[in-house]
């Protein structure tokens, strides 16, 4: 089963994982949380994984592979753009590293995809991704998964070439904290989602972004977003606004993905992060919201191994 999730900077969703718990304030108001509790009677597929108390949806804090959903992906013949896991976490402490092999496998049998990997665990991902037997383990599950294909006997590069490794980055806390780590995980493109953008960002030009070292990892692609749910915090056009901007300085791809619960009124005058113009949001929910940031629709990608 392909999740059906309007995610604009993705062709396809792919969920081989059920089951997460929360770990940042991004995940106030998890989707997740609430579409795997809708679906958690018996014999549904996220039964054990969440269900519906009198608080409202929860994670039971189980988290496995669903294998029917496993190879997926080998079986989309035209080549997408994947988003990886939008109901779980990959790097989740307590999944075993014979699942994440089993992830990567597929992806590695997919060069036709590109897969796009978002992680509020770096911690979990980069020692993951760095270390020098991770690239045979993955083989070995490659030959699990399709045994005795030709494509199955080594990985051609590592890291993948077609794996976009990326963290949540929705306060300045967190971008310190995940972006360090992130910079130092070996990947083809490496990329954040600050979304839900709860404040302005700095995110280091000169350093994460477009730093000028020769072999320097730096950020390649930056996706953003306003909050969405019940209780969701408007997001003020000024820290979109700064986003863009640091993000063309520095040479870096920019996604506004969406204003979230509440959207700006148009003609609003710039302010700037730190003296915010006075304005107002007008409460639309997620769906009509528009998706143009000062009139215009941004919706950049990185090259693909930038
Ligand atoms: S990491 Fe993602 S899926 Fe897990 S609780 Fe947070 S928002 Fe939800």
């Amino acid at each position: 089963m392909e999740t059906r999730l309007a995610i604009e900077w993705a062709d396809a969703v792919w969920d081989p994982l059920a089951g997460c718990t929360r770990k940042s304030a991004a995940c106030r108001h998890c989707y997740a949380e609430g579409l795997t509790a809708a679906a958690s009677q018996s014999g549904q597929w996220g039964h054990g994984f969440a269900e519906i108390g009198p608080g409202g949806a929860a994670w039971t804090g189980k988290i496995a592979l669903l294998e029917e959903r496993l190879a997926l992906p080998l079986g989309w013949e035209s080549p997408r753009r994947i988003f990886v896991n939008a109901l779980s976490d990959l790097f989740h402490e307590s999944l075993p590293v014979e699942t994440i092999d089993l992830v990567f496998a597929v992806m590695a049998l997919a060069p036709r995809h590109i897969f796009q990997v978002l992680t509020k665990r770096p911690k979990v991902m980069q020692p993951y991704v760095a270390d020098p037997a991770t690239p045979g383990r993955i083989a070995l599950a490659m030959e699990k998964i399709a045994p005795g294909g030709e494509a199955t006997r080594e990985i051609g590069a590592w890291p993948l070439l077609n794996v976009w490794l990326g963290v949540t980055a929705e306060n300045q806390k967190e971008a310190d904290r995940r972006i360090p780590l992130l910079l130092q995980t070996p990947s083809a493109v490496r990329w954040i989602a600050a979304e839900p953008l709860l404040e302005p960002l700095d995110l280091k030009l000169g350093s994460w972004l477009g730093n000028p070292n020769a072999g320097a990892a730096r950020l390649d692609w930056v996706v953003a977003g306003g909050e969405t749910g019940g209780e969701a915090q408007p997001c003020h056009p000024d820290w979109a606004r700064s986003l863009r901007d640091q993000c063309a300085k520095g040479g870096a791809a920019f996604f506004w993905r969406q204003w979230g619960e509440h959207v700006p009124f148009a003609g609003v005058e710039a302010g700037s992060v730190d003296a915010p113009a006075k304005m107002s949001w007008e409460r639309l929910g997620a769906r009509p919201a528009s998706r143009l940031l000062d009139g215009l629709l941004h919706e950049a990608f990185p090259p693909a191994g930038a």
